[in-house]
């Protein structure tokens, strides 16, 4: 089952929804996907940062010329 990452709007809580992708779609559209913290349904979803799938993705990815490389964005 994945794990999707989500951003509070309203308390800029980030938390986990583990749920397969078309559940995910269905409750983003339905507005089921709820803050932990406030219970807040203003929700976005977070790409990147971390992933439970490649480890790679952790890592910055500046030795090998990819977004960090050019110190144009502002990830680390
Ligand atoms: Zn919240």
């Amino acid at each position: 089952m994945p794990t999707y990452e989500f951003r509070c709007k309203a308390c800029d809580n980030y938390f986990e929804v583990v749920t397969s992708m078309a559940e995910k779609a269905r409750r983003e559209l339905e507005h089921e996907i709820v803050c932990e913290r406030c219970g807040g349904t203003d929700v976005e979803q977070v790409f990147g940062g971390f992933s439970i799938l490649s480890g790679a993705s952790v890592k910055g990815s500046a030795a090998d010329g990819g977004c960090c490389g050019g110190g144009a964005c502002s990830c680390s």
